[in-house]
């Protein structure tokens, strides 16, 4: 609470802190040491975590980044928070976020925009922007993230911390707040590999409130990471017998030259540490971004509907009749962004467009995952920068949408095809002006994309961290 006191009236990661419950757990936890000793404490006793605010925690405000949802107060935890609560983490407070996720760069809040803690004048990413400035400003250990195409890897890169997008079905969704809820999966962003498995192992596994996520046995991925002695320097090779793809269409044009030597870098390593890097082409790659926005947009204008400020959401005084309750509600609390997004939506999946839009997107999405998979069917994972560049400066990309949904090409097709995937940081660019403050003076940082089989979590972890 300290650090975060100190850090966050410029760096401006949280919606709310509330420190009255987070001291109310850790003395629970002082409590029951005090009378039981340390039997039957979880394994993240104490360590205080923060939670992106589209993830419901019971008692606390969770807003979405919304103002419809200014006085929403959970009744219940999601599950992803309940398992955290019940392995003894402490909730510092919920991050800023891109309104309900809808962005990639945290501007689009309806509270405020975060700061990169690396440079005050760029963004920390998004949607996730409040999670991964919060990491890496160090007001917490760690943070939940969610992650529809790609909010919780971009932020990661852009920040340089370590964000985990499992496979969908991995972690509830239950309490998880709905942008897009075929591609929606919440996630941990971390300084560490380690502690993304930690995390991943507290959060995963089935749950009846989730028909969609799937029962398979919860693993302890922390334990499967290979052992120190097996990744000590002096020409051991833990990697040797692995197989990475390097994606060609990923690298080139329209990648800027410190991302590409980032990631180019960063295949050497992994060579060195025994694996085989060989390039490989995915055609269909570019037709992911398009394939995304109509089925995220048109998914969204559906879940969005529930905000009426009756159901849901807070509602406009002073309305004469339904109509204008609707409309007094949806258009003073739903920001510019969200709005275009339902139009869009609807406007894709309407009577006269849908064969034309939604029906031919899911064809896309069906050909990039078949694709994905064939390719996975030869390596282990895949390789790719995270976003075309490092972080931009605040108002850089706001005033054009557009130019800020192509920043997410390397990123959308992993929902499409629902594979984990992780971010670590590979490597740091001189900022071109250096701005004052911040761990990195003068630097930022940049993160490269390993992609993994379904469900192949914890071989996707043995990798990161041997090359951590
Ligand atoms: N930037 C992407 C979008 O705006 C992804 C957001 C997310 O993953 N929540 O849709």
């Amino acid at each position: 609470l300290d650090a975060i006191g100190k850090a966050d009236s410029a760096v401006c990661s949280f919606i709310t802190v509330d420190a009255e419950q987070a001291l109310a757990q850790a003395r629970a936890l002082d409590a029951h040491i005090a009378s039981s000793g340390t039997d039957g404490l979880g394994p993240l006793t104490g360590v205080p975590l923060a939670i992106k605010d589209n993830i419901c925690t019971q008692g606390t405000r969770t807003t979405a980044g919304s103002q419809i949802l200014r006085d929403y107060v959970p009744p219940f935890d999601a599950t992803a928070v309940a398992r955290l609560r019940g392995a003894g983490a402490v909730f510092v407070g919920k991050t800023n976020m891109d309104e309900f996720g809808m962005g990639s760069s945290t501007e689009n809040s309806s509270y405020k925009p975060t700061r990169n803690p690396w440079d005050p004048e760029r963004v920390p990413g998004g949607s996730s922007g409040g999670s991964a400035a919060a990491v890496a400003a160090r007001e917490c250990a760690g943070a939940l993230g969610s992650d529809t195409g790609g909010s919780i890897r971009q932020p990661a890169h852009f920040c340089g911390i370590v964000g985990l997008k499992p496979t969908y079905g991995r972690v509830s969704r239950y309490g998880l707040i709905s942008y897009a809820s075929s591609l929606d999966c919440i996630g941990p962003m971390t300084h560490t590999v380690e502690d993304a498995a930690l995390l991943l192992n507290a959060i995963a596994g089935g749950d009846p409130h989730d028909a969609t996520s799937s029962g398979r046995a919860a693993e302890d991925f922390a334990a499967r990471l290979l052992p120190p002695e097996q990744l000590g320097g002096g020409g051991s090779r833990p990697l040797a017998g692995r197989r990475i793809g390097l994606v060609r269409e990923t690298l080139g044009e329209g990648v800027e030259p410190a991302v590409e030597a980032a990631v180019r870098g960063a295949a050497a390593h992994l060579e060195s540490l025994g694996a085989v890097v060989e390039e490989v082409s995915l055609p269909t790659f570019g037709l992911g971004l398009p394939a995304y926005y109509v089925l995220a947009l048109s998914e969204a204008s559906s879940n969005l509907s529930r905000y009426d400020g009756v159901r849901y959401g807070a509602r406009a005084p002073g309305a004469a009749d339904l109509a204008s309750l609707y409309g007094g509600s949806r258009g003073g609390g739903l920001g510019g962004e969200v709005k275009r997004r339902i139009l869009m939506g609807t406007y894709a999946l309407s009577a006269g467009y849908y064969d034309a839009y939604y029906k031919r997107a899911q064809q896309v999405r069906t050909l990039v995952q078949s694709e994905m998979g064939s390719a996975l069917e030869r390596f282990d994972a895949l390789l790719t920068p995270t976003a075309p560049g490092p972080a931009y400066r605040l108002g850089e990309k706001s005033a054009d949408p557009l130019a800020m949904y192509k920043g997410d090409l390397m990123t959308v097709n992993v929902n499409l095809a629902g594979l984990p995937a992780i971010v670590l940081p590979a490597g740091y660019t001189p900022a071109p002006e250096p701005a004052s403050g911040g761990p990195g003076h003068g630097q930022l940082p940049i993160g490269m994309q390993l992609i993994g089989r379904a469900f192949d979590e914890a071989g996707l972890l043995q990798l990161a961290h041997a090359y951590e």
